[in-house]
C-alpha cells in the first residue's frame, strides 16, 4: 500500500463522509483504511502514518498503542484521533467530545440542571455522558439493553428533558427503526441522534413532529473532524468552517422530493429542477412502470390499486436512500403512512400546488374514479403534514426559481 499520511481506520467504512469533510478542511492526503482486529496492532505499530481518526469498533482497542492520552481521552476512556509526535510515539485524543459539544451549541440546547437519557453504552455514549456532565446536566441516565435502566423500564424516566441516541438503531441500511417511542416522554425538550445517515432518523422525525429541538450527528462529525485536523496540522481552523462545511454537506446529500396532486407538474418541474441543479432526476411512477413492465392504468386494471401501492412503496424506499437527487412522486404516495418516513428521511419535501381546474385527469385512474375535488379534500392534510414547505406551479420556470430560492435560504 502507498504510504498513508492521514486517514480513518475502522472495520467497515463503505459509507463514510470523512474523506469529503477532510478534503474541505485542509490540503492533506486522507484515506479510508479498513482493518480487521488482527490487522489493527501491526498497523499501529508499523504504519508510517502521521495521524488517524478511529471509528467503530476500535476506539478503545487503540488505547494500548498510544504512549500517552490527553486527560480528556483518558477520562472518557475512548480515543478517536491519534497523532504521531516528533519522537514517533502516538498521542490519543478524543475529538468526539468537541463534536458533541458543538452539536448541542449549534442548536442552542439547554442541558444544565436537566435530566438526560443516553441510549446505548458504547464508545460514543461515554463521550456524550462526559459532555452532558460537564455542561451540568442534573442527572445522566444510560439506557442499555442489559443494564439496570433498560428499554423495559423506560417509564421510570418520563421526566427526562434531553434524549441522546448513541446506538446504531435507525441507521442506514436499517432506516425506519426507532430505539424508543417519544410518546412516553411528556417533558422532553431536545432529542439528539448521533446518526447522520439518514439525515432524519425515525426518532428525529418524531421529535420534529412534536416541535422539539433536534439535531442529527452531521454537525458533530464535522466538528470532531475539524478538531482532528487542527491536531494533525498544528493550526487553528475557525469555528465558522464547521458550519459552512456542515451546510455544504447537508445540501449536497439532501434530496428534493416533490409531492402534490396528480397532474400538478411534479415530473416537469422536477426534471427542470434537476437540470438547473445538475442533479439526477427520479420519478417514482416511472420506476413503478419499469418494475411492473406496464403503464400505471394497466397495472390498476390488471392487479388493482393495492399492487400499485406495494410497488410504489418499494421504489420509494430505494429512491429515498440515494442522496442528492430530485424525486417526483405519485399523487397518492402520501396516503400510506408507511411512505412518510422514506419520503422525509433524506429530503426536503416540497408540496407542489396547482389550481384544481388546471389538473388533467386523463391516464390518472384515481383522479377519474374519485373526482378531483374530493381527492383534494382527502389529500390536502396529508400533503401539508408531510411537506417541509410548499411551492406554487404557476409556470415551470417560476416554480423552479421559487424552489431554488427557498432552498438557498
Ligand atoms: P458502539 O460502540 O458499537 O456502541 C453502540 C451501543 O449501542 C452498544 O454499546 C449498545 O449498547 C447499543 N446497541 C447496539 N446495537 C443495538 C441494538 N440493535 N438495539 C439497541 N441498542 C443497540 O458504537 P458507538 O461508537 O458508540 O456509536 C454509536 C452510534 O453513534 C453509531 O451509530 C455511530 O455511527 C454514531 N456515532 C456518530 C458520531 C458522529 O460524529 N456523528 C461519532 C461517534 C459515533 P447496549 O448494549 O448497552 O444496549
Amino acid at each position: 500500500m502507498e504510504k498513508l499520511e492521514y486517514g480513518l481506520i475502522g472495520e467497515k467504512l463503505g459509507h463514510s463522509f470523512s474523506p469529503a469533510i477532510h478534503r474541505r478542511l485542509g490540503d492533506y492526503d486522507y484515506r479510508l483504511v479498513e482493518l480487521s482486529s488482527q490487522e489493527l496492532g501491526p498497523f499501529l505499530e508499523e504504519g508510517e502514518f502521521r495521524g488517524l481518526n478511529v471509528t467503530i469498533p476500535y476506539k478503545k482497542a487503540v488505547i494500548p498503542y498510544c504512549r500517552e492520552l490527553t486527560p480528556q481521552a483518558r477520562h472518557i476512556g475512548s480515543v478517536n484521533t491519534i497523532v504521531r509526535r516528533p519522537d514517533g510515539t502516538l498521542l490519543g485524543h478524543n475529538t468526539d467530545y468537541d463534536g458533541f459539544s458543538y452539536l448541542l451549541r449549534r442548536v442552542g440546547a439547554q442541558v444544565a440542571g436537566r435530566k438526560a437519557l443516553v441510549l446505548g453504552s458504547g464508545g460514543a455514549s461515554l463521550t456524550v455522558q462526559a459532555v452532558l456532565r460537564d455542561l451540568g446536566a442534573g442527572e445522566v441516565v444510560v439506557i442499555s439493553r442489559t443494564g439496570e435502566n433498560n428499554y423495559e423500564n423506560l417509564s421510570r424516566h418520563r421526566d427526562a428533558a434531553v434524549l441522546v441516541n448513541a446506538t446504531p438503531v435507525g441507521m442506514y441500511p436499517k432506516e425506519g427503526m426507532s430505539p424508543v417511542d417519544l410518546e412516553g416522554f411528556p417533558v422532553l425538550e431536545g432529542v439528539f441522534d448521533l446518526i447522520y445517515n439518514p439525515a432524519r432518523t425515525s426518532l428525529l422525525l418524531q421529535a420534529q413532529d412534536r416541535g422539539l429541538l433536534w439535531s442529527n450527528g452531521l454537525g458533530m462529525l464535522v466538528a470532531q473532524a475539524k478538531a482532528a485536523a487542527e491536531r494533525f496540522m498544528g493550526v487553528s481552523i475557525p469555528d465558522e468552517r464547521v458550519e459552512e462545511i456542515t451546510r455544504e454537506m447537508e445540501r449536497e446529500k439532501q434530496n428534493l422530493v416533490l409531492t402534490g396532486m396528480p397532474g400538478c407538474g411534479k415530473t416537469t418541474v422536477g426534471q427542470r429542477l434537476a437540470q438547473r441543479l445538475g442533479r439526477t432526476f427520479v420519478d417514482t411512477d416511472a420506476l413503478v412502470e419499469e418494475q411492473a413492465g406496464c403503464s400505471i392504468p394497466e397495472l390498476f386494471d390488471r392487479e388493482g390499486e393495492e399492487a400499485f401501492r406495494r410497488l410504489e412503496h418499494q421504489v420509494l424506499c430505494q429512491a429515498s436512500r440515494e442522496q442528492g437527487r430530485v424525486i417526483a412522486t405519485g399523487g397518492g404516495i402520501v396516503t400510506r403512512q408507511e411512505n412518510w418516513g422514506p419520503l422525509r428521511q433524506n429530503a426536503q419535501v416540497i408540496f407542489l400546488r396547482r389550481p384544481l381546474e388546471d389538473l388533467p385527469i386523463q391516464g390518472r385512474p384515481v383522479s377519474q374514479r374519485t373526482g378531483l375535488e374530493q381527492l383534494y379534500q382527502e389529500r390536502l392534510p396529508l400533503y401539508e403534514r408531510t411537506a417541509d414547505w410548499t411551492a406554487d406551479n404557476t409556470t415551470v420556470e417560476e416554480a423552479v426559481d421559487a424552489i431554488i430560492r427557498r432552498w438557498n435560504q
